[in-house]
C-alpha cells in the first residue's frame, strides 16, 4: 500500500498521485502540467506508468491543471472509470471540448508553417473525439456518499468550496490487517469568495495530501478589494468609456457576475450594458445557474429573492463571433467581460485591438497573471503590446483589483488543518518551494508539527509510513 507522487509535486500544475493498494491502483487526478513550452513538452512524454494498468481515476475537480491528461490518459489504453462529482462531469465536458478545439487550431497551424519547411506533421495532445471518449468513462458521484469502487478502496467527496463539483477526497484503504485513512484536498476554496460553500471540514485522517499553492501568504481583505471596485467602476464612468475585463471563464466570472448583482445599486451599474463575451464561460454560467443547490446559503437565499447571477437586467450574453465584433462599434459605457484570464488568447485581445489605444479604456485584471503573459505587461505598465504582429499603444489605464482568488490562503490552510481531531501526517502538493517551505515553518510554528513536502522521486509506504526511493522499488 503506497503513494507515488507523479505531478505537482514542488510545483503547482499536473496533479497526478497513484495509489496502490494491494493489487489495484488509482490515480488521484491526471491534470495538465501548464507553463510554456517544456509544460508542453512535458505533458506529451509517455506517463511514468502503465495507463492500461491504471484500475481508477479519482478526480478532485474540473480544472485542467488536475483533469486535462484523462483524454490522452483514456487515447493510451486506459480502461477504468473516472469517479467524479456529478457537477464536476458536466464542467469537464466544457473544459475537455474547449481544450481539444485549441489543439486542433494551434496544431494546424503549427503544421503549415511545418510543411512550408518540409518536415511532417504533428499530432495534437488529444482530438475532440478523443475528449468525448474520455467522458464516456465518467462515473458522476454525489458529495457525501461513501462508496466502494475497488475492493479495499472506499472514497468520498466533501465540497472544497473552489469552483462548482470541487471535491476534497477522502479515501479508506484496506490491504490484509492495514487499514489506512487518506484525504486528497484537491484545490482549497477561499473562504471570502461569494457563491460556494466553504471547504468542508474533516475530523480523521492518517495522510493529508494537502495543496499549499498560497501557502505563503494572505490573501487581501475582500471588503477592501469590493470598495475599490466600486472606485474604479464610478472614475471610468466619468471619464465616459468602457471597461474591458479578463476573466477566468469558470469560477472568476460567475463570481463577477454575482457581484454586479449585489452591489448593482451601490455601484450604480444600471447605467452600464454588461456583456459577457466568452462562449465558454456563458456555458459554465450556465451550469453555474443549474445548481444552485451547491450554493452557500447567503447565495441561496438571494436566488430566492431573484438577486442571483442571473438578474442583471442589463447583461448580454454574446456567443457568436458576428455579436462580439458588434461590441467594437460602441464608444462608451460598456463593461466587456471576455476570456482568456491572461490575454493570452480569446476574445479579450480583439477588444484590445479595437480599444486598448483609447485613453478613456480602463482595463481591470481580476484574475492572476503569470509571468510572460499578455496580461502580465499590462500589469506591470507596458506602454505598447504586440497583437497579431502589431504594436498597439496602450492608451488605457490599467487596475489591478487583488483580493479575489478561488484558493484558501496561508491563515485558512492552517485553520482547515485545525479541524483534525488527532494529527494527521500532512503532505504538501501543489505549490511552489517558497509556498510550501512557509506553510511548513508556519504549521510547525503553530500547530506543533512539521509537514512534508512530497518529492517527485519518492512514494510513500502507507504501512511503514515512510519515504522510499521510487527506482529502488518500482515493479
Ligand atoms: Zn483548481
Ligand atoms: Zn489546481
Amino acid at each position: 500500500m503506497h503513494i507515488e507522487f507523479h505531478g505537482a509535486a514542488q510545483e503547482v500544475t499536473g496533479s497526478c498521485h497513484l495509489i496502490q493498494v494491494g493489487h489495484y491502483r488509482i490515480l488521484l487526478d491526471c491534470g495538465l502540467i501548464q507553463g510554456g513550452k517544456y509544460g508542453e513538452q512535458r505533458n506529451a512524454e509517455p506517463f511514468p506508468f502503465d495507463p492500461k494498468r491504471i484500475d481508477a481515476v479519482v478526480l478532485s475537480h474540473s480544472h485542467l491543471d488536475h483533469c486535462g491528461r484523462i483524454p490522452l490518459l483514456v487515447k493510451r489504453g486506459f480502461k477504468g472509470p473516472v469517479y467524479t462529482q456529478k457537477v464536476c462531469r458536466e464542467m469537464c465536458g466544457i473544459m475537455f471540448r474547449d481544450a481539444a478545439n485549441i489543439y486542433d487550431h494551434d496544431t494546424r497551424t503549427l503544421n503549415r508553417k511545418r510543411a512550408r519547411k518540409h518536415q511532417p506533421p504533428v499530432e495534437p495532445l488529444y482530438t475532440a473525439d478523443d475528449a468525448e471518449k474520455a467522458l464516456q468513462h465518467f462515473q458522476p458521484k454525489d458529495y457525501d456518499v461513501e462508496d466502494e469502487i475497488l475492493p479495499g478502496i472506499r472514497i468520498r467527496f466533501k465540497d472544497a468550496g473552489h469552483i462548482i463539483g470541487s471535491s476534497i477526497v477522502e479515501l479508506w484503504l484496506e490491504e490484509g490487517r492495514h487499514k489506512r485513512k487518506v484525504v486528497f484536498t484537491g484545490d482549497l476554496g477561499h473562504s471570502e469568495a461569494p457563491i460556494l460553500r466553504d471547504p468542508a471540514p474533516i475530523p480523521n485522517a492518517d495522510v493529508v495530501l494537502m495543496e499549499s499553492t498560497y501557502g505563503g501568504r494572505c490573501h487581501r481583505p475582500w471588503q477592501e478589494s469590493m470598495d475599490e471596485m466600486g472606485q474604479i467602476l464610478n472614475e471610468a464612468a466619468q471619464s465616459k468609456g468602457n471597461i474591458l475585463i479578463p476573466s477566468f471563464a469558470v469560477g472568476r466570472t460567475q463570481e463577477l457576475l454575482y457581484l454586479f448583482s449585489e452591489y448593482f445599486d451601490e455601484w450604480n451599474l444600471g447605467r452600464w450594458q454588461i456583456f459577457l463575451d466568452s462562449p465558454m464561460a456563458i456555458e459554465a454560467t450556465e451550469v453555474y445557474l443549474n445548481h444552485c443547490e451547491l450554493y452557500n446559503k447567503e447565495a441561496k437565499q438571494r436566488v430566492l429573492n431573484h438577486q442571483a447571477l442571473n438578474s442583471l437586467s442589463n447583461l448580454r450574453l454574446t456567443k457568436t463571433p458576428e455579436e462580439s465584433m458588434a461590441l467594437n462599434r460602441i464608444a462608451s459605457g460598456a463593461i466587456i467581460i471576455a476570456g482568456s484570464g491572461m490575454c493570452e488568447g480569446g476574445r479579450i485581445r480583439h477588444h484590445f485591438k479595437y480599444q486598448l489605444w483609447k485613453r478613456n479604456t480602463k482595463v481591470l485584471m481580476v484574475g492572476f497573471q503569470a509571468k510572460g503573459t499578455l496580461g502580465r505587461q499590462l500589469v506591470e505598465g507596458a506602454e505598447t503590446v504586440k497583437l497579431w504582429g502589431e504594436t498597439v499603444n496602450v492608451g488605457a489605464t490599467v487596475h489591478t483589483v487583488g483580493g479575489f482568488s478561488a484558493h484558501a490562503d496561508q491563515e485558512e490552510l492552517i485553520g482547515w488543518l485545525q479541524h483534525f481531531k488527532k494529527q494527521p501526517k500532512v503532505i504538501l502538493v501543489h505549490g511552489e518551494p517558497g509556498a510550501q517551505d512557509a506553510l511548513q515553518q508556519e504549521v510547525e510554528q503553530r500547530l506543533g508539527y512539521r509537514p512534508d513536502i512530497a518529492k517527485p522521486e519518492q512514494k510513500l509506504d502507507l504501512i511503514q509510513m515512510r519515504y522510499e526511493s521510487l527506482e529502488k522499488s518500482a515493479d
